[in-house]
């Protein structure tokens, strides 16, 4: 059947290039690229082209207008950007692990210039690549050396196959770990073509376990700190020193995956005991790897110290250049690092310490004002300070939990799930858990006023939209 054109409801929909003018529209060109918004302005018409057929009425271009703006809102959602993190675990995997310093991100930011990564500046010549940050990292850790890569798997990996390829690497049971992200050493021993030689059991290990299985094919022995679980009870592995006198009987490397890297002790703050890399490197360790944005509080990178000619041998291998970290992170490390010349400055300047360390008292101070502020403003939603337990996260550290206090938010209209997805869904997304049906909001991870202003803006919204 032959239908009238101008009669036909679909031939009423805008064009695609009346569409790009339309000023909001075209603002919005600027902000993502033109290629993005043509999809989605296709898609939008698309969509509207079908309901059309299905017999809903055309309603005019400015409302075509309001469901692309509402297309790219959702698209816009799916972009890298800074969220709130209010679930009190202060090394979140999810949210990006370790909050940088201030000094660290404001290096990057002067990445809109070229700079001196692999330049001596006094010569002229090429020069050393992470020269700065090894210095910084031998003097912290007491190592002779240091070598950076991409995260503390690839580190691992690194080691082994620079150091250990084809040769029998012995384990204990207990240490055969999995990290989060599908990451699994004995999957990392395999990929380095070292040979795998697992002694003990799951909950002990003796040192004549290692002794009994140390042949002339022993390339190392690595020992894995258990940092993201904690076994209790009747369990016991072999010190690193005592992994460490057994060198006496044959050449073999001690290596040691610390994971986290504390460099204080972190019982000063009341923390449980943390192995530091300065205390391994003083057992007689050869080579100590550990992540970046664990308890650095730094960028994702991988960090491997030790002795210098087992590190030189591993700059040495083709597999460095394939896992070497780029300037982003040497910047922001080599900033991170240097905090902890003074405890008062990492306490004040590095996030992941000022959390870890904030007083329950001080958050109980901030919950009670924000909630006072928010009883202020007539609000449907049910508010109530709670205390609440944060965690330090990221697989450290898994047996401490930190006394805190949060908000808990409930209502009798919209569930908790509602809430806690509302939350989400708010310009900067707020990211939070629930317990016993109510959303609770830990203040210990929430970072100063600014983003206590847009939790309050976020509850407000939320509430606006029983
Ligand atoms: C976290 C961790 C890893 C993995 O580190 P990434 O930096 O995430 O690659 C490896 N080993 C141990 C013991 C860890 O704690």
């Amino acid at each position: 059947m032959q239908t009238n054109k101008n009669s036909d409801p679909r031939s009423q929909l805008p064009s695609v290039s009346d569409l790009l003018d339309q000023p909001s529209i075209k603002r919005k060109v600027d902000e993502y690229s033109r290629q993005e918004i043509l999809k989605i302005i296709k898609s939008t018409l698309d969509t509207l082209r079908e309901k059309i057929e299905m017999g809903m009425e055309y309603t005019g271009f400015e409302n075509v207008v309001t469901a692309i703006h509402e297309e790219l809102a959702k698209y816009h959602k799916q972009d890298l950007r800074p969220v709130i993190n209010a679930t009190g675990i202060v090394l979140h995997t999810g949210l990006g692990r370790a909050v940088l310093p201030d000094k660290a991100a404001k290096a990057i930011s002067e990445l809109n210039h070229y700079c001196n990564l692999q330049i001596d500046l006094e010569s002229g010549k090429r020069g050393k690549r992470h020269y700065r940050t090894e210095a910084l990292l031998c003097q912290l850790t007491g190592a002779e050396a240091a070598h950076i890569v991409n995260n503390n798997a690839a580190a691992t990996l690194l080691i082994l196959t620079a150091l250990c390829k084809d040769k029998e690497v012995i384990i204990s049971r207990g240490q055969l770990i999995e990290i989060g992200g599908s990451y699994r050493l004995p999957d990392c021993l395999h990929q380095s073509g070292a040979k795998m030689v697992e002694v003990g059991t799951t909950n002990k290990t003796h040192i004549y376990d290692y002794e009994n299985a140390i042949s002339e094919n022993t390339g190392a022995i690595l020992h894995v700190n258990p940092s993201n679980y904690h076994i209790q009870g009747f369990s016991e592995q072999v010190p690193i020193e005592k992994l460490v006198d057994l060198k006496q009987q044959q050449a073999l490397l001690v290596i040691d995956d610390l994971g986290c890297g504390a460099i204080e002790d972190m019982q000063q703050w009341d923390l449980p005991y943390e192995p530091t890399v300065r205390e391994s490197i003083q057992a007689g360790a050869d080579l100590v790897c550990f992540s970046g944005d664990k308890l650095i509080g730094g960028p994702q990178a991988g960090i491997i110290v030790g002795k210098k000619e087992f590190v030189d041998e591993i700059k040495k291998h083709p597999l460095a250049r394939m896992l070497r970290a780029g300037k982003i992170t040497e910047m922001a490390l080599e900033k991170t690092l240097r905090l902890f010349s003074d405890k008062e400055k990492l306490i004040e300047l590095n996030p992941t310490y000022k959390m870890l360390v904030m007083p329950e008292r001080k958050i109980k101070n901030r919950v009670h004002k924000i909630k006072e502020r928010l009883s202020k403003m007539d609000l449907q939603l049910k508010i109530e300070s709670v205390q609440c337990k944060s965690a330090v996260g990221g697989g450290s550290m898994p047996e401490a939990t930190l006394a805190s206090w949060g908000l808990a938010i409930s209502s009798n209209e919209i569930s908790a799930e509602r809430i806690s997805y509302l939350l989400r869904a708010y310009e900067t997304p707020v990211i939070a858990y629930i317990e016993d049906e109510k959303v609770v909001l830990d203040f210990r991870t929430i970072l100063g006023t600014n983003e206590e202003d847009k939790i309050i803006q976020a509850v407000e919204s939320v509430d606006g939209k029983i």
